[in-house]
């Protein structure tokens, strides 16, 4: 399993509930644990967002956390 499928599955099992509105994909970028799990920066996104994200410009560097 790739790192990638494994996250993805995590954060499914983690939040999804099917009798809640929206896909698993939805749910999961609704996730509000930002400051509690290791894993939100890396969680899947919709491919909605994923398409809004890669039209929009490019950070400044400045405003680039490079933690
Ligand atoms: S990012 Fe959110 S959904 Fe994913 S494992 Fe962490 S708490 Fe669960």
């Amino acid at each position: 399993m790739s790192r990638t499928k494994a996250i993805n599955e995590k954060c499914k099992d983690c939040i999804y509930d099917p009798a809640m509105p929206g896909s698993w994909r939805s749910q999961v970028e609704a996730c509000t644990s930002e400051h509690s799990c290791a894993l939100w920066p890396y969680r899947p996104i919709t491919i909605e967002t994923m398409h809004q994200r890669r039209s929009a410009p490019a950070p400044h560097p400045d405003d680039v956390d490079m933690e």
